[in-house]
């Protein structure tokens, strides 16, 4: 057991997501990642005096992609707020966000657990806002400050206390992350802090229904130390409540190296925000026919295409569930199914062994992005349809994949360059299987002495004499046929 079964943890997160506009959210600089710092910036994110900030039309597109992918309502007027406080890296002295009237509210995820039961998380709410430049520590104590980030569009992510563990809280974030690469709005990359998550979490007594007093988990980069943090965090209050002692309501960092989660603030001092309407900006008006054109431009829910997968191409779950970790993967597989010739179960799962296989190994091992990949969709379905047709082997294809990877021709321009044509021919292969037969006289022996599982050494040396071109089944068949021959 992870923790005394007593008690219930209660678990609501705070996700931030950094979108991929290419402008910031108020001005025009260019949100590159990683440009010299200090150089994207102006007056209207660094917040001189008298300057107007002007919406990014995008923000809010993108806030409505994710906000209609999670059934959200979309407020048809929200506001913008000023949150004070003052930080090295936020030179305007405050952060634009929403406060009162944020522009998604009252939404849902699913997660979907091993066994594949599910359950529906609240989202309470999701607005718009922009991010804070950065402070980098140096070795000789001196902080420098990079105002790149400063006015980076974000949208943060609330959900409902509804998780019940560190296990729905890892789902969850997966979840949010897949829905965030789908919709492009994200590049959900949580090592470089693109999503970053604020874990709340509180326990109970078993059957309590009144929340318990929450604290807040800080700085987990990653979905690991999410689940582990908030582990050790339900541990430490269940363990204060059983000494009688009582959790304080305090914001804590996450430690990995020491895998503990230390304190940052206390209740008291946390931070007073005096949250008021930004007097600058202008209310968001979102039309029905917004909602609607976002609506439709969604595509569908990774959850939903895994199932169809599944139902359409008779694929595993295991299977279509690696395929739709990621649209472009799914992409790519979808692409490679609608241009096969031969179309049935073979063909689809060769086309799913593949994509899932020797396409994501290459674009593993050289961190391409899939969209780069020197193989085209059509070229991997015309290779499968070589091999169901029987023109080459899967053993043949694999040296005419790495061939395409090379020199980017068709599969049938590499089998005909290289004479890699399967040999289907009965004779010829009937001549190299008496060869090896009468090359191979003691294994023979012992195969007909009832050690069988000599036939795969067999198998293996007539593929071989055949310079792997031999068609494996006919060769089975025939070696087998002149074997029992011999009994
Ligand atoms: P705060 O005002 O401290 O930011 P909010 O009410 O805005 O708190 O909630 C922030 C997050 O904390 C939400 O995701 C919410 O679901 C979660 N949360 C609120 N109360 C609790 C609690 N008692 N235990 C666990 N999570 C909680
Ligand atoms: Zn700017
Ligand atoms: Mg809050």
């Amino acid at each position: 057991m992870l923790w005394d079964p007593h008690y219930e943890p209660v678990i609501g997160l705070e996700v931030h997501a950094q979108l991929l506009t290419q402008s910031k959210a108020f001005c025009s600089c260019s949100t590159d990642f990683g440009a010299e710092p200090n150089s994207n910036v102006c007056p209207v994110c660094l917040g001189m005096p008298g300057v107007l900030p002007v919406l990014n039309k995008n923000h809010v597109e993108f806030v409505l992609r994710m906000g209609l992918a999670t059934h959200c309502s979309v407020a048809p007027r929200s506001i913008f707020a000023r949150k004070n406080y003052f930080y090295p890296d936020l030179p305007k002295g405050y952060q634009i966000s929403q406060y009162e009237e944020p522009v998604c509210s009252n939404g849902s995820i699913e997660i979907e657990f091993g066994d594949g039961s599910k359950k529906t998380i609240g989202i309470t709410r999701i607005h718009m806002e922009e991010d804070a430049g950065k402070s980098i520590h140096d070795q000789d104590a001196s902080t420098l400050v990079d105002v790149n980030r400063c006015g980076v569009p974000l949208i943060e992510i609330v959900s409902e206390p509804d998780m019940r563990s560190p296990r729905e809280a890892y789902l969850y974030m997966v979840k949010i992350r897949q829905l965030v690469t789908y919709l492009g709005i994200c590049d959900g990359n949580m090592e470089e802090g693109s999503l970053r998550c604020d874990a709340n979490v509180s326990v109970r007594k078993k059957g309590e229904t009144r929340l318990g007093t929450k604290t807040e988990v800080k700085n987990m980069n990653s979905f690991r130390f999410v689940e582990k943090a908030l582990e050790y965090e339900i541990n430490r209050q269940i363990d204060l409540l059983e000494h009688g002692e009582k959790v304080v309501q305090e914001t804590l960092l996450w430690d990995p190296d020491r895998s503990i989660a230390v304190p940052m603030r206390s209740k008291e001092e946390a931070h007073d925000y005096r949250y008021f309407p930004d007097p600058d900006l202008v209310p968001v008006f979102i039309n029905e026919e917004w909602i609607m054109n976002v609506t439709s431009s969604l595509p569908e829910d990774p959850a939903v295409r895994r199932d169809r997968f599944v139902a359409e191409y008779r694929i595993p779950k295991y299977d279509a569930e690696i395929l739709t970790e990621d649209k472009p993967l799914a992409d790519f597989f979808e692409g490679v199914v609608g241009k096969l010739k031969v179309r049935n179960e073979e063909s689809f799962k060769l086309a799913s062994n593949w994509t899932m296989g020797d396409v994501l190994r290459v674009v593993n091992a050289e961190k391409i992005a899939i969209s780069d990949f020197p193989v085209s969709t059509a070229h991997v379905a015309q290779m499968i349809d070589l091999i169901t047709d029987g023109t080459i082997s899967s053993k043949i294809a694999k040296e005419v994949f790495e061939e395409m990877l090379k020199t980017r021709e068709a599969p049938g321009v590499v089998v005909e360059r290289k004479g890699l044509v399967q040999v289907s021919d009965t004779g010829e292969l009937e001549r190299i299987v008496d060869e090896v037969l009468s090359d191979n006289g003691a294994q023979v022996e012992s195969y007909l002495a009832g050690k069988t599982q000599v036939f795969g050494f067999l198998v293996g040396a007539a593929m071989k004499a055949t310079k792997g071109k031999g068609n494996p089944k006919l060769v089975n068949e025939l070696l087998r046929k002149k074997l029992e021959g011999r009994k």
